[in-house]
Formats: C-alpha cells, sequence, structure tokens
C-alpha cells in the first residue's frame, strides 16, 4: 500500500539537514575549524568535553562578526562567504553555503561572543533552532570570536535557600533523599553537637557513603564510620551499607587537624565516648523508622517481571514436595494456600467483637432515605432493612440465601413484561432446564445489539491474562481501608484498589448481563426531584448561580428521565414510575446494595454526564455511571476510625458490614466475573507491596 505524502515540518528538514552536515560532534568542530580559518584567525582554541556530547568550545582571533549580522548568522543559507553563483567560481574560503551554523543550532544550544576590531565591546548571543533567542548582549571579549555548544547547565547547582536534604538530592538523588531520617544530638560534658541525615532501613547500596563534617571541614573518620556501620549490620541485608551525612561541632581545643598531611583525618578527645554516643543515637533513630516504615509501591505483576520464573518454580517445587518427592521447599518459597488461615483482621480485632460471617449483615447500613429527606447510613436492625429494600431476581431461581434471609418475595413482585417481540433481543430457550423447573426457567434474553456487543468485545480485549489469574486464585488478606485491600497471590502481597475493581466489576456486569438484571426494589418510591434537589445542594454538583434556579434544573432532570422510562427499564432494570419517582435499581449481584447515599448524585449525572444521543456511547457511559454509583466509595462508608461516628449506636457492626461485603461479597465476585483491564498493571490501581523472597532477605539477619 502506498503511503501518505506529507510536507515535513520546517524544522524536522533542518534536523534532518543537520543530520548530515553534523553527523557527529567532530563534523561541527571541522564545520568552526574552517569558520575561524575563513576569519583569517592565526590562533584557535577547542574545547571538548565527553566527546563533543557535553560541550565544544571554538575560539579564534578572527575578524569577528558584526553585532547587526548576529540575528541571522544561525539561520540557514546565511553567509558572508558567497553572493552570486558566479562567485563559486573564485571562492577560496572553505564555507560558502551558509549551513554549517544552522545545522549545528538545531541539534546544539549555540552561544555566539564575538567582537570585530572596530566595535567597542564584544557581544553574545545564543540561538535554538537556527533563530536568535535574545537580543545581543553587549560583554568583555577579545577580537575574533568564540562558538559554545552546549548546555551550559552546571552539574551541581545549589541554590542558596536550598535545605541540607535538597543539596543531598540534587548530588546522590532522590533514592536517597526521601529515605532520610534526620538526626541529631549533643552532650555538654563531651563538648560536642551532631546533626545531620542518614538513611532508614529501607535503602542500603553497595559502597557506604559516610559524609563526615567536623567543624564545617571534610574529613574521614574510619573509627566512627566503623561504629555507625555495627549498627546497620542489624538492619541491612548483608554486604550492603547506608548513606550517611553527619556533621559534628567539637570544641575547637579537642580537636587535633594536624594528624594527617591531607588534613583528612582528625583526631579529638573523649573520642570513644563521642563514638558510642552518636552510635547510639543512630540506633534509637533506626529503631523507630523501622516501626513506620514507608513502602514506595511499585506496580510489578505476576508474570510481569523477572522473578516470577522464581514463583513458578517454586510453586511447582511445592507441589512436588507434596507429592513426597525430595525437592526441597525453601521456606521463603512456600506459599500459603489457604485462604480461611489467619487474616489481617484477626490482629485487629477484639477477641470480644468476633467477625461476623452472616450475610444478613451486608444490607444493615442501607436505607433509601425517605422522600426528600436526607439521605444518610443507618444501623438498622436486620428486621428494619427487609422492608428497605427487596432483592427480586426474576425469571431465575431465587438463591438459597436470599430466601433463607426471608428477604426476597418474587411473588409479591409481578412478573415484568418484557417486549419479546423486540427485533434485536430473543429468549434463549433452555429445554433441559424447562422441562425440570417449568415455572422458575431461568431465561435469559441474547442480546444481538452491536453496541452491546462491541463494548464486550472492547471489554475481553483489554483484559490482562495474568491479573485474571491472580484475582481467581488470590487469598483475601484484609481490607485496609473502604477503598484498598491486601491480598495475597503465591509469595507475593498486593495492594488493590477496591474502589477502582469493583466499579470495572459493576460496568463488566452491566455490559455482559444487559438486560438481564433483577430489580433491587426500594421500599418507597424516591422522588427524583427530592434526589437532584439533595445533589444540586451538594458542593460536589458544581452548580453555580448561572445555572439558573435549582427547583428548575431538578423539574428539567425529571422530566428528561422520565421520556427514558422504558428503556431505562428494559435494559438496566431502572424503574421510574409515571409520578417521576425511582423505585427498582438492578441487581448485579447477589448480596450487594450499592451505597444509597450516592444515588442522588447518580440521578444528577444521569441526566448531565450521560450520553444519550448515540447508543453505543449512551449504553457504555450509562453503565459507566451506574457502575460508580456501585462501586465501594469511601465518602459513603462510616470510617470506625473516625470518631465523629462513634457515638452512632452499633458502629462496630457497622463497620464489620462493609468489610464483610468487601470479602465475601466483591472479592468473591472478582475470582470469577471480572476480567481486570490491562491499564490496571500501570495506573497504580493493583501494587505489588512485597515480596516473599526479597523480605527473607530483609529478616534473614534479625
Ligand atoms: P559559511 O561558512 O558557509 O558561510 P556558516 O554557517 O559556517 O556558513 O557561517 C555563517 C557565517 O557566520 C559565516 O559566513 C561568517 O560570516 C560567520 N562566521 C561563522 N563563524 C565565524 C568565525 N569564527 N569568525 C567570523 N565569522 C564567522
Ligand atoms: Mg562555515
Amino acid at each position: 500500500m502506498a503511503g501518505v505524502i506529507r510536507r515535513l515540518d520546517e524544522a524536522v528538514v533542518n534536523r534532518i539537514a543537520a543530520g548530515e552536515v553534523i553527523q557527529r560532534p567532530a563534523n561541527a568542530i571541522k564545520e568552526m575549524i574552517e569558520n575561524c580559518l575563513d576569519a583569517k584567525s592565526t590562533s584557535i582554541q577547542v574545547v571538548v568535553k565527553e566527546g563533543g556530547l557535553k560541550l565544544i568550545q571554538v575560539q579564534d582571533n578572527g575578524c569577528g562578526i558584526r553585532k547587526e549580522d548576529l540575528d541571522i548568522v544561525c539561520e540557514r543559507f546565511t553567509t558572508s562567504k558567497l553572493q552570486k553563483f558566479e562567485d563559486l567560481a573564485s571562492i577560496s574560503t572553505y564555507g560558502f553555503r551558509g549551513e554549517a551554523l544552522a545545522s549545528i543550532s538545531h541539534v546544539a544550544h549555540v552561544t555566539v561572543t564575538t567582537k570585530t576590531a572596530d566595535a567597542k565591546c564584544a557581544y553574545r548571543a545564543t540561538y535554538r533552532d537556527g533563530k536568535i533567542k535574545a537580543a545581543p548582549k553587549p560583554c568583555a571579549g577579545n577580537q575574533g570570536t568564540q562558538i559554545t555548544q552546549g548546555d551550559n547547565v552546571s552539574d551541581v547547582r545549589t541554590l542558596s535557600n536550598a535545605s541540607t536534604v535538597d543539596n543531598i538530592r540534587s548530588i546522590f538523588g532522590n533514592a536517597v533523599s526521601r529515605e532520610l531520617i534526620e538526626v541529631g544530638c549533643e552532650d555538654t560534658n563531651l563538648a560536642f553537637k551532631m546533626k545531620g541525615y542518614i538513611t532508614n532501613a529501607n535503602y542500603s547500596v553497595k559502597k557506604c557513603i559516610f559524609l563526615l563534617f567536623i567543624n564545617h571541614r571534610l574529613v574521614e573518620s574510619a573509627a566512627l564510620r566503623k561504629a555507625i556501620e555495627t549498627v546497620y549490620a542489624a538492619y541491612l541485608p548483608k554486604s550492603t551499607h547506608p548513606f550517611l551525612y553527619l556533621s559534628l561541632e567539637i570544641a575547637p581545643q579537642n580537636v587535633d587537624v594536624n594528624v594527617h598531611p591531607t588534613k583528612h583525618e582528625v583526631h579529638f578527645l573523649h573520642e570513644d565516648s563521642i563514638l558510642e554516643r552518636v552510635q547510639q543515637h543512630v540506633e534509637s533513630k533506626l529503631l523507630g523508622s523501622n516501626s513506620s516504615r514507608m513502602y514506595f509501591t511499585q506496580t510489578l505483576l505476576p508474570g510481569a517481571d523477572c522473578s516470577s520464573s522464581e514463583v513458578v518454580k517454586s510453586a511447582a517445587n511445592s507441589s512436588a514436595a507434596t507429592k513426597g518427592t525430595s525437592d526441597k521447599v525453601y521456606a521463603h518459597q512456600m506459599v500459603r494456600t489457604d485462604s480461611r488461615e489467619q487474616k489481617l483482621e484477626a490482629f485487629l480485632q477484639p477477641m470480644n467483637n468476633p467477625l461476623s460471617t452472616s450475610p444478613t449483615e451486608v444490607t444493615t447500613e442501607v436505607n433509601a432515605g425517605p422522600p426528600g429527606g436526607v439521605v444518610r447510613p443507618q444501623d438498622a436492625e436486620m428486621e428494619d432493612v427487609s422492608d428497605v429494600v427487596e432483592m427480586v431476581q426474576e425469571d431465575t431461581v431465587v438463591p438459597a440465601g436470599l430466601s433463607e434471609s426471608g428477604r426476597v418475595s418474587p411473588e409479591t413482585v409481578p412478573p415484568r413484561k418484557r417486549p419479546r417481540e423486540d427485533v434485536d433481543i430473543e429468549m434463549e430457550k433452555d429445554d433441559t432446564r424447562k422441562d425440570l423447573t417449568a415455572a422458575c426457567t431461568p431465561r435469559r434474553r441474547i442480546i444481538n445489539l452491536t453496541s452491546v456487543l462491541t463494548l464486550q468485545e472492547e471489554i475481553s480485549n483489554h483484559a490482562h491474562a495474568n491479573l485474571q489469574e491472580m484475582l481467581r486464585d488470590h487469598s483475601f488478606v484484609g481490607c485496609v481501608s473502604p477503598q484498598w485491600a491486601l491480598v495475597q497471590y503465591q509469595t507475593k502481597l498486593y495492594l488493590l484498589n477496591t474502589t477502582k475493581l469493583s466499579q470495572e466489576l459493576f460496568y463488566q456486569i452491566l455490559i455482559y448481563d444487559f438486560a438481564n438484571f433483577g430489580v433491587l426494589r426500594l421500599s418507597e418510591p424516591a422522588p427524583l426531584y427530592e434526589l437532584s434537589m439533595l445533589a444540586l445542594e451538594d458542593p460536589e454538583s458544581g452548580w453555580t448561580e448561572e445555572d439558573g434556579p435549582k427547583e428548575g434544573l431538578a423539574e428539567y432532570i425529571v422530566e428528561f428521565l422520565k421520556k427514558k422510562t422504558e428503556m431505562l427499564k428494559d435494559y438496566f432494570s431502572l424503574e421510574i414510575d409515571e409520578e417521576g419517582n425511582l423505585i427498582g435499581l438492578p441487581l448485579l449481584i447477589d448480596n450487594y446494595v450499592p451505597p444509597l447515599e450516592g444515588l442522588p448524585m447518580f440521578i444528577l449525572r444521569m441526566a448531565t454526564e450521560v450520553n444519550w444521543d448515540e447508543e453505543k456511547e449512551c449504553f457504555e457511559t450509562l453503565s459507566k455511571e451506574l457502575a460508580m454509583f456501585y462501586s465501594i466509595r469511601k465518602q459513603y462508608i462510616i470510617d470506625e476510625a473516625n470518631p465523629t461516628n462513634s457515638q452512632s449506636e452499633g458502629s462496630d457492626s457497622g463497620s464489620t458490614t462493609w468489610k464483610w461485603t468487601v470479602e465475601h461479597v466483591l472479592y468473591k465476585s472478582f475470582r470469577t466475573h471480572l476480567l481486570p483491564p490491562k491499564h490496571f498493571t500501570e495506573d497504580g490501581n493493583i501494587l505489588q507491596l512485597a515480596n516473599l523472597p526479597d523480605l527473607y532477605k530483609v529478616f534473614e539477619r534479625c
């Protein structure tokens, strides 16, 4: 297939051209030396750093460049050597095309400092991509021209208001500076003061960096180095070392600086006692830092990194071991495989508050809110809940767990009529099942809508196989917060964003089970008008005076959504009655009721954020909004650690509830229902915190 012919950008042309004339730094030097010779110089100085990649400087004592020519000297085809074509025949200079400086300025930072014989002073100008950056500046200079290529950014630059840590960062880098602990101690009897920064136990390098200043002079002290390294030996992996910056102030009369010809080594009075004090202080600081370790997480995924081969090996080994073969399994390769084993909760929950395992608690926080009233979480008892939300699964077998709880009352809800004549939707006939239980045959509508099929395909195309495997086989460790949870997979510990994962789960269910949902019936109809008003009152809605009165907007939202009721009900089991009340929500997974505190914002966003014009976009954006509303979001979960909520009775059981739901409803569904998209590997929603073999490296010394 023939390619598209396009005109290249001028800057690109120049860069390509530069490539021809200036292939290597040596070409630039040759061109510049030729220019010096053309300028009748008798002395030329060339400075080259790092083979010319860092800096090239060529200075001559030639005729110089006139100030008024400095503007265009680096433009293409500007030359003082050739004026008309015929001149070529008699040209006696090396250059004549006026291309060299232009090309150089496209691949390097060019500064020209030049003075002609009759000028009073020299002028300096800098160039980029053929153009002068600013008007030439007068400066001191001898006759001739100095052309410098290279970025004159200094290797090390400390700012006047920079802190010690800033300076350590600029010289030794971020990896060191973010792991620093401030240290400082003093002892009047020993007449010394010490302050500085040392790395914590998270950081280690092959070679110890020890910057020691005694009375502001950089010195060496083998004894002090040894004393501190002994302390670190207990914290760092074998044959690795810390970074240390210490500044000691010792009464001058106690210091002998004259023990070494380079003055690098010093001796001081009470050396042993001071060493001991410093050692003790460092020890205490390291101990403190160890109890509150900071983890810089990384998105290392199963199968995505080189160490996975180790895991595969260990898994194979452990299965071999159970079969009784002689292959030894090392402790650091052993994988906990039974998820019923001790979890994080066991360490956090008091003994007299045993974890509930009853699914009936799932909905204890839920209340649809009185019409027009404030929607807020309540610690309702189980009995109350049954009349708040009814879970109804039509045309499907009622799950045993639900019927036991007595909350499912399929008889009370008349079967929903579905438009069976719909061209794009057929009923799937499951003959075998029909024979068995004719009354409650699960009949699934087959969806042939291209838009939905495309959305389904998009989900499966973006799935990450290794992540999926991890989710399928993980052991749940515990909830860190409503938003984050820990899971283990093979020898690794992962931190998962429950909010984002649950959002994705609900989106995928909405797309895959499109038009096949049961209904979560609200016990009392929730007026869309009141819900919209509540949402508009919320600053999060972004409502401003310019949007017009809230009442008008709320009315508009109700009217707008009322027009969509048929579709919402048929495809999404979102039921709105003729008076504009929300009466039903889709039942996406068993035992799960969305946090209804998010309902007002969902209604508002349904009117403002959903693209109602295009079919595919409509299903996609509406599902996204629904998924966000259904997801576990921290703003809608009572935090048991938050004292403002603690006065509400039974907050303990309330806090257990969301944890129970996260573990037994959401993470259980993740195992089988979630196709994790690839982007979860990069956006920090799934992070690897620790890896058993690495932990062994840290702890093997303990
Ligand atoms: P060319 O050498 O083909 O003219 P260059 O791009 O190499 O093109 O240089 C452009 C112009 O800049 C030269 O014609 C000359 O006038 C001026 N110039 C460059 N280097 C020097 C120098 N070292 N001394 C004096 N003039 C110079
Ligand atoms: Mg030239």
